[in-house]
């Protein structure tokens, strides 16, 4: 039977991570992923690089350039004749950007010496994994000092709207339309729905979220959604809170859709297309044999400690397949830190300054706690705002909307949270987070020289604001 040090189950930024970290401290190491491009070659790089980050932020940044010369540009005097759209385009420029990163994983695993086994992996009693090769050939059993499970997540299903052909679809189907609703369908307004929803949007389709919670983006500072909210709302993204889907029909190319809404009013919709995305599940289906008795916790993520080991010695779950917000970061923190302790080195991941970004228009940001966090836990907190109307840089860019909130403990001063909303917000939060990081006090980041002009002194401004100091917004009386 072949042994391997470490056996990587599935290819993506938590696993990959992993692997490469595992050949990098000498270990020999081999990464089973199962995943495959439409050509039929393996494409590594998990949900992320193939179905998810890369592809969306690909079709953000062109649906935005697109848009911004249509409507922007002009006003600036920078005229550049009738704009067109050719989608056939853009998806293959999309495809390209995501096969030169699957193969970019692909060469570090050659280059870095882990070996890459295409197929499917099942944990079996005694770090023995089960491997079904994607050619065909006979399953063979491996051997492993230690197992990282890494198989990721897929998109949740309702019964009220099942997929149906590429017409009611997931995010991977919204990446990929052949042409621009006309009336586009999105059921639930998280992450994916207001990203995918701002794309289509931006390329020409009237779009409605049907968002079942009454209160909007539950996961971000109030003040920051409120004004996120208005933004998505102004842009023309319908936003309809409190919205219950009961059932649908699909005919003759359109979708029917009936819902409840706010008032318990049933209500109904006809669109083009309907996208899915109302979270995403766990893939903990067939990766592991019962009698290997593997854990799950009562959501149906692999059970894991803070360390991310298993209820099994020598098995560990990283990424989206155990506890904790489901950010390619993340996994691949985890990854690294399990082959850390693996080789016997201290290493944690510090969960309170993972940042979570929206890639809209305006961006969101943020890191640490939220301001209703904060007021629920009876932790006393001074905050301090500042407004991208207010910077000169964002003026430049035309992006005014937003502001930065730095909250920082009452007594000792510490940054416990940073949010944003405006330009340039993806960027700007690193700095945030290495500030807490290394434990700065909101003194520290004031005390700090930002340049200008830059967006990132709208964060100086904000650490200035709480005790009272920021320079360029008056006081108010
Ligand atoms: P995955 O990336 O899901 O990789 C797991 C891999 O394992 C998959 O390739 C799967 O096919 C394979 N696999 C599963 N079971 C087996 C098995 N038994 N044997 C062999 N192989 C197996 N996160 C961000 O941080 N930023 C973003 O901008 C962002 N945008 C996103 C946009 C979309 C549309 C989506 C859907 C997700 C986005 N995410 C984003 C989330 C991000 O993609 C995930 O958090 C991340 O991919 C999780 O990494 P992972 O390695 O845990 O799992
Ligand atoms: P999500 O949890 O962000 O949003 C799902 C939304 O659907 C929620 O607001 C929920 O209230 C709503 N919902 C649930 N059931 C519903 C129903 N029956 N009817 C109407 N609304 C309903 O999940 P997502 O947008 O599917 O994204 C999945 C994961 O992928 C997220 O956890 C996120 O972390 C990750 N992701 C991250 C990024 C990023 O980092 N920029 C981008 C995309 C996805």
């Amino acid at each position: 039977m072949k042994r391997y040090d470490v056996i990587v189950i599935g290819g993506g930024p938590a696993g990959y991570a992993a692997a490469i970290r595992a050949a990098q401290l000498g270990m020999n190491v081999a990464c089973i992923d199962e995943r495959m491009d439409a050509d039929g070659r393996p494409a590594l790089g998990g949900t992320c690089l193939n179905v998810g980050c890369i592809p969306s932020k690909v079709l953000l940044e062109a649906s935005a350039i697109y848009d911004l010369t249509r409507r922007r540009y002009p006003q600036w005097g920078i005229l550049t004749g009738e704009i067109g759209l050719d989608l056939g385009a853009m998806m293959a420029h999309k495809q390209a950007v995501v096969d030169r990163m699957t193969q970019g994983i692909a060469t570090l695993f050659q280059a870095n010496g882990v070996r890459s086994l295409s197929g499917r992996g099942r944990l079996l009693p005694n770090r023995e994994v089960e491997f079904t090769p994607a050619d065909g050939s006979e399953p063979t059993t491996l051997s492993a000092d230690h197992v990282v499970l890494a198989a990721g997540s897929r998109p949740v299903e309702i019964g009220a709207a099942p997929l149906h052909g590429d017409i009611i679809v997931d995010s991977t189907g919204a990446l990929g339309f052949r042409e621009v609703p006309a009336r586009l369908g999105v059921i639930g307004a998280g992450v994916i729905g207001l990203e995918l929803g701002s794309v289509w949007r931006r390329l020409g389709a009237e779009v409605v979220l049907l968002e079942a919670q009454q209160e909007f983006l539950n996961v971000c500072d109030r003040q920051i959604a409120r004004e996120a909210l208005r933004s998505f709302r102004a842009q023309g993204l319908d936003v309809r809170l409190g919205s219950r889907v009961t059932g649908c029909t699909v005919a003759d190319g359109v979708v029917d859709l009936e819902y409840q809404d706010e008032q318990g009013q049933t209500r109904t919709e006809r669109f083009d297309r309907l996208i899915v995305a109302v979270g995403r599940q766990s893939n903990t289906d067939g990766l592991c044999a019962s009698e290997a008795g593997l854990l799950l916790d009562e959501w149906g993520f692999v059970h894991v400690d803070r360390h991310c080991l298993t209820n099994l010695p020598g098995v560990h779950a990283v990424g989206d397949l155990v506890r904790g917000p489901m950010l390619a970061h993340k996994g691949a923190e985890e990854g690294v830190m399990v082959i850390e302790r693996i080789a016997g080195r201290e290493a944690a991941v510090n969960y309170d300054t993972i940042p979570s970004v929206i890639y809209t228009l305006p961006e969101i940001a943020w890191a640490g706690a939220t301001e209703q966090g904060l007021t629920a836990t009876g932790t006393a907190y001074r905050s301090g705002t500042f407004p991208f109307a207010a910077n000169g840089r964002a003026h430049a860019y035309g992006e005014t909307e937003g502001m930065v909130k730095v909250l920082a403990d009452a007594t000792t001063d510490r940054v416990l949270g940073v949010h944003m909303i405006g330009p340039g917000c993806s960027e700007l939060i690193a700095t945030a987070v290495v500030a807490m990081e290394f434990g700065a006090s909101s003194e520290d980041l004031a005390l700090t020289v930002f340049a200008h002009p830059t967006l990132s002194e709208a964060l100086h401004e904000a650490a200035l604001g709480v005790h009272g100091r920021a320079i360029h917004i008056a006081k108010k009386k």
